[in-house]
């Protein structure tokens, strides 16, 4: 599937890949880099398989979300580009034109702790708010006269062999001060 919604953000649906959190999951919300095609676009289901299976990546992650009484199906989950993009060189432009759709819908949550998804999101979502942030660590930001706390992790996917690795560590490192964030 292919498609471009980037031109016409105002017409999007704003509850369109965009699962609100429930329970613990509430304050937080995951942002990935755009849906995917044999995920959420198929299935409707942030990390999930038509048939009802978890994606690898949604397992990976639930790993890292167990000690915060988390996973991803109950945490807020969304898409920087909303596109169904058929070259990755696109995504700079689509998240671009696609950013008011995700300022919108962060007003439809009750987000403190916003997780990034990979290096690349990273990096896409820096260059939107104009500030460098890094993989790993947590930073704030203003949205909408919102303050969230940001955390860019490692992609979780299996394509990339070390980033569930580093993930773990990282959360560990970091579960006290994620604790007191969702407190
Ligand atoms: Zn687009």
């Amino acid at each position: 599937m292919n498609g471009h919604i980037c031109h016409k953000p105002e017409t999007f649906p704003r509850e369109k890949f965009h699962q609100l959190g429930v329970g613990n999951g509430k304050k937080v919300l995951i942002i990935g880099e755009s849906p995917a095609p044999k995920g959420w676009v198929v299935s409707g289901k942030a990390c999930y398989r038509p048939d009802g299976k978890i994606l690898p990546t949604g397992k990976r992650l639930n790993e890292v979300l167990e000690p915060f009484k988390m996973s991803v199906e109950t945490t807020g989950f969304t898409e920087l580009v909303k596109c169904f993009v058929s070259k990755r060189s696109e995504l700079k432009d689509c998240s671009s034109k696609c950013w008011k759709i995700l300022l919108d819908q962060l007003k439809d949550g009750e987000y403190k702790l916003l997780i990034i998804l990979g290096v690349h999101t990273t990096s896409l979502f820096s260059k939107l708010i104009e500030e460098d942030l890094e993989v790993g660590q947590i930073s704030s930001l203003t949205l909408n006269k919102q303050t969230y706390k940001v955390l860019p992790i490692f992609h979780p996917s299996p394509v990339n062999p070390t980033g569930h690795k580093k993930n773990i560590k990282l959360f560990k490192e970091l579960e006290k001060e994620i604790k007191l964030i969702l407190k």
